[in-house]
């Protein structure tokens, strides 16, 4: 299926909750969330009425999907991953998608978004232990090494990331040597690393059924 192109602000608006898929504009007074905060369409203003359980698990597997940046198919391959594994599925499946390098880049403060993650990690700006990583849903592992490449260290939107990562800050199982533009990965998350709004429970009793 093809990727959706349309504003990702409509995603924020439809899961009545602020994604932050754009980076600097999340945080500035433009955020379309904070100016209009209610479902997207014609009807949008009228439509937040009862909601049944399977409508619930939806919004809750749309939303967690949508946050990270992932088509269904890549999703539900994700969720069988995380299903295999040994633990909570809802937790491996969390895990698993903040393992992806498009995500760390972004943790890490290299760019802005997951979505500008995957783009140029596709471009092949990042190294992974000294070798070049163009596969944005590559997995990083305990001791991986992310760099920028030094010929790409000069490109503006890595620049004007690194300066705003301070407002988001690194998570503890990430290490940061921003002079290096440089993330060593010293473990994986652990559900409580992982501080946004999320009932992963609910997308495994949807996948369940
Ligand atoms: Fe969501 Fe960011 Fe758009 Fe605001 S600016 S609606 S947080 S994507």
């Amino acid at each position: 299926m093809a990727r959706y192109t349309g504003s990702v602000c409509r995603f924020c608006r439809r899961e009545n909750l602020k994604l932050f898929l754009k980076g600097d504009r999340c945080y500035s007074d433009k955020c379309s969330f904070d100016r209009r905060s209610y479902p997207p369409g014609q009807h949008g203003e009228r439509r937040r009425g009862k909601v049944s359980d399977y409508g619930i698990q939806l919004r809750e597997k749309q939303k967690i999907k949508r946050m990270y940046g992932l088509s269904e198919k890549q999703f539900r391959l994700t969720f069988k991953k995380a299903e295999r594994r040994k633990g909570v599925t809802g937790t491996n499946l969390l895990v698993f998608l903040e393992r992806r390098l498009d995500n760390v880049v972004y943790r890490l403060g290299f760019v802005n978004s997951r979505n500008q993650g995957r783009q140029l990690v596709r471009h092949s700006l990042f190294l992974v232990n000294d070798k070049k990583v163009n596969i944005p849903s590559y997995l990083i592992k305990k001791g991986d090494v992310i760099e920028v490449r030094e010929k790409s260290r000069n490109v503006q939107c890595i620049s004007d990331a690194m300066d705003a990562v301070v407002r988001r800050g690194i998570p503890q199982w990430l290490d940061l040597e921003k002079e290096n533009y440089k993330g060593v990965v010293k473990g994986f998350p652990v559900r409580e690393d992982l501080t946004m709004p999320m009932q992963e429970q609910l997308v495994v009793e949807l996948y369940s059924k």
